[in-house]
């Protein structure tokens, strides 16, 4: 069966971009589990352009169909930041706890009606042949007041999801994966690919474009 590279070194990810695309036509590997080593620098403004870059410069590399994501918080208050910053908001080498502390302070003072935010999370297929396939995905929510539950990582224990303040740390897994932003676009992504790889009806399915 063909191999389909992820890029990222997020364990957590790879199971859950397994678990969603289960059942098709090609094995799904890491880049470690492939023997590559790729350094990107993430240097574009978009969620999309960073998975664009991450996937080309990946599949140029190995040779292989290439799957990407970029993820990130967008706070209303702040004009969508963290956004593109998300993993490095308190600096390059912040840890998670240091960006939520950092977000906190930002809000401080500022009323729950105020406090919007949405995960937003834009995946890119890149094929050697320069067919270029994207799926994306978004939740909405707001942020708390304070830290809330210990599952999931990042931005998760301050990410409320409902009016009683529940957060997506609070939530296991399976059920953060029903309403996230990842499991959405990956839902989108897997149904792109059933209609591709069906070929009934792949019209649009394909962005073809010519990577140079
Ligand atoms: P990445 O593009 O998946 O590496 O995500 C960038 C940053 O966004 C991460 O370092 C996290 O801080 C944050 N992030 C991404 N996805 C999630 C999520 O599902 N929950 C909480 N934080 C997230």
């Amino acid at each position: 069966m063909k191999e389909v590279i992820v890029a990222t070194h997020n364990m957590g990810k790879l199971k859950e971009i397994r678990e969603i695309l289960y059942g098709m036509p090609f094995d799904i590997i890491s880049i470690e589990e492939g023997g590559y080593h790729i350094d990107i620098v993430e240097d574009r403004t978009t969620f999309e352009g960073n998975a664009l870059k991450k996937a080309i410069e990946t599949m140029k590399h190995t040779g292989k169909i290439v799957i990407a994501d970029d993820t990130g918080l967008e706070v209303y208050y702040l004009n969508g930041q963290p956004g593109v910053y998300s993993a490095r908001f308190a600096g390059e080498n912040a840890t998670d706890e240091e960006n939520r502390i950092k977000l906190l302070r930002l809000l401080e003072g500022v009323p729950k009606e105020d406090r919007g935010a949405a995960f937003k999370c834009s995946i890119v297929m890149a094929y050697p042949d320069g067919r270029i396939l994207k799926a994306e995905g978004a939740c909405e929510g707001s942020i708390g007041f304070s830290p809330r539950g210990s599952n999931g990582f990042g931005y998760d224990s301050i990410f409320v999801i409902d009016d009683d303040g529940t957060t997506f740390a609070e939530l296991a897994p399976e059920e953060k994966n029903k309403i996230s932003h990842r499991g959405k676009a990956l839902r989108q992504l897997r149904s792109i690919l059933e209609k591709t790889y069906n070929m009934h009806d792949s019209g649009g399915a394909y962005e073809n474009r010519s990577i140079k």
